[in-house]
């Protein structure tokens, strides 16, 4: 399955891209990783790369495709990928798609996580976070119990990005609609675009995208962020996860067969040991 998932910075593409990623066992594809991997492989490619970047001109769409041609081409994106950042122009949504019919794959999902702009920029330009423990606070919605005193930790110290100021945020996101919207016409055009709701809650925007990955949603109907319903939400959980994945067993075969009655003091069984994670951007 691959998808493209477009949505302004700030919109929580990489937060619902790590969770469709691990949900549906897609690789997330940034191009913004994969050219720095490109560079730190030290390849052909990569030689190529860092002399454009070095002269300080933009990277040629036919490289990033190449990019892209050679990631997806690697056991781990068997399953498909979730193209994020990419692409911005006609011109690229064209040469992906030629490259895609090259190798007999083409997009499944093109995605817009819609915002409210107003509203993006309130949530942004609030954030700071403790420079101790990390905690994250919002001038608006979320500040510290006591005033300049960080919750979790009690340090007196916050730290704000320079970058999360109202004017650089109301620039990305102009930057953002002007690029991208001659892009929604092509894929509307193709019939693969779809929206959700970017403002809803975390939750609600993974079961969003994850109805349209399973295939229910076949409208992009603008839906009130209550409307999330029971499939998604179901499939959140954790076994139903495991058992999407292997496809074979139902996750309850698995709890039944092996137990012995248990003598009483016996400790409560381990919990599962977390999954190791994929090392993101080695090469
Ligand atoms: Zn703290």
């Amino acid at each position: 399955m691959d998808i493209v998932l477009l949505g302004p910075p700030g919109a929580g593409k990489g937060t619902q891209a790590k969770r469709l990623e691990d949900k549906y066992g897609l690789v997330q594809l940034s191009t913004g990783d994969m050219l720095r991997a490109a560079v730190a492989s030290g390849s052909e490619l990569g030689g190529k790369v860092r002399a454009i970047m070095d002269a300080g001109e933009l990277v040629p769409d036919d490289l990033v495709i190449q990019l892209i041609s050679e990631r997806i081409a690697r056991p781990d994106a068997r399953k498909g990928f979730i193209l994020d950042g990419f692409p911005r122009t006609t011109k690229q949504a064209e040469a992906l798609d030629k490259m895609l019919a090259d190798k007999g794959l083409k997009l499944d999902h093109v995605i817009e996580m819609k915002v409210d702009d107003a509203q993006l920029v309130d949530r942004i330009s609030g954030r700071f976070t403790c420079a101790t423990c990390g905690a994250g606070y919002h001038d608006r919605n979320h500040k510290p119990k006591v005033e300049g005193v960080c919750d979790r930790c009690g340090s007196h110290q916050f730290v704000r990005r320079p970058d999360d100021n109202a004017e650089t945020v109301k620039k990305r996101l102009a930057a953002y609609h002007s690029q991208t919207a001659p892009i929604l016409p092509y894929y509307r055009a193709k019939g693969l675009l779809q929206s959700v709701d970017g403002m809803a809650g975390i939750n609600d925007v993974t079961a969003a995208l994850s109805r349209i990955l399973d295939g229910g949603a076949a409208r992009p109907a603008p839906s009130p962020a209550g409307a999330v319903v029971r499939p998604a939400k179901r499939a959140a959980k954790p076994a139903a996860r495991a058992s999407a994945r292997t496809k074979s067993k139902p996750a309850r075969a698995k709890a039944k067969p092996v137990r012995k009655p248990a003598p009483k003091a016996r400790p409560k069984r381990a919990k599962k040991r977390p999954i190791k994670r994929r090392s993101k951007t080695k090469v």
